[in-house]
């Protein structure tokens, strides 16, 4: 993907025939549970063939690798959003307080040291000679945690700021079609208005939002409920 290979892929891609240009970046995904009595995943697992410099995306590292990422679905760890001044231009405070709760630091504990399996596993070993991020053998509790701090990022799946609920709740914005409460002829459609944290990528669910609030707009009638 750099230097004179990637003018080969480029020149691959442009006259139709397979290329690493056409691959999206993350071919992989799993939904795992970090505790087998779970019914359903608190974990999300994306892969990619490639090493992300520092584990983030965006820039690869001059080496080849491959990377996988581990987020938590719902994390309970609460931060906050707030106003430094009366000047809207100005930049707001963000603390997110990421792996505060006890729970958090479990349940992504539980998620790296699946990754950890995964690339030990048989069927890795061939492409698979050590790991950079984190280091080989930074394996315990204490190593684990302290990779996530210094490299961990937000999944990006913000939600829930103006979130649906009865009016009878002091923290819900929006009711059940939508309409902000108190307010005549206004309407929010977009992540905002999650009640809760999905637990899978976020695009979608805004989606069916914006489509479902187009619906109510045009006072369409509800769609039949999908047989599972
Ligand atoms: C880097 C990144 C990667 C992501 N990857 C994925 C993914 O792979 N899969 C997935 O499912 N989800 C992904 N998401 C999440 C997904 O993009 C969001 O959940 C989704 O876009 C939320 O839609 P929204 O309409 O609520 O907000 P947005 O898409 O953020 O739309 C808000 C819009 O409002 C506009 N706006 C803001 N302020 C004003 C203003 N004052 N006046 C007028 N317009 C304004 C903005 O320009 C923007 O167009 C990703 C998010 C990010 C940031």
């Amino acid at each position: 993907m750099q230097g004179v290979g990637l003018v080969g892929e480029v020149l691959k891609w442009a006259i139709g025939r397979p290329s690493v240009l056409g691959l999206q970046p993350s071919l992989g995904h799993v939904f795992w549970m970090s505790d087998p009595a779970l019914a359903t995943p608190d974990l999300q697992l994306l892969f990619a063939p490639a090493s992300l410099k520092e584990g983030r995306t965006g820039v690869l590292d001059d080496f080849p690798g491959m990377t996988c990422g581990v987020w938590q679905h719902r994390p309970e760890s609460t931060g906050h959003v707030r106003a430094r001044s009366p000047d809207a231009f100005e930049k707001p405070e963000i603390q997110p307080n990421y792996l505060a709760e006890a729970i958090d630091r479990r349940v992504l504990l539980a998620g790296m040291r699946l990754v950890l399996a995964l690339f030990k596993a048989p069927a890795f070993q061939p492409y698979f000679d050590g790991m950079h991020l984190p280091e080989d053998g930074a394996e315990s509790e204490a190593d684990l945690l302290a990779y996530a701090r210094a490299y961990g990022t937000s999944g990006y799946h913000f939600n829930g700021s103006c979130r649906m609920g009865p009016a009878s709740d002091a923290g819900a914005v929006v009711d059940p079609d939508l309409r902000v409460h108190g307010l005549e002829g206004l309407r929010i459609a977009d992540a905002s208005i999650m009640p809760s944290m999905p637990s899978a990528n976020t695009q979608a669910s805004t989606f069916m939002i914006g489509e479902k609030a187009a619906d109510l707009i045009r006072g369409r009638p509800p769609l039949a409920p999908v047989e599972l």
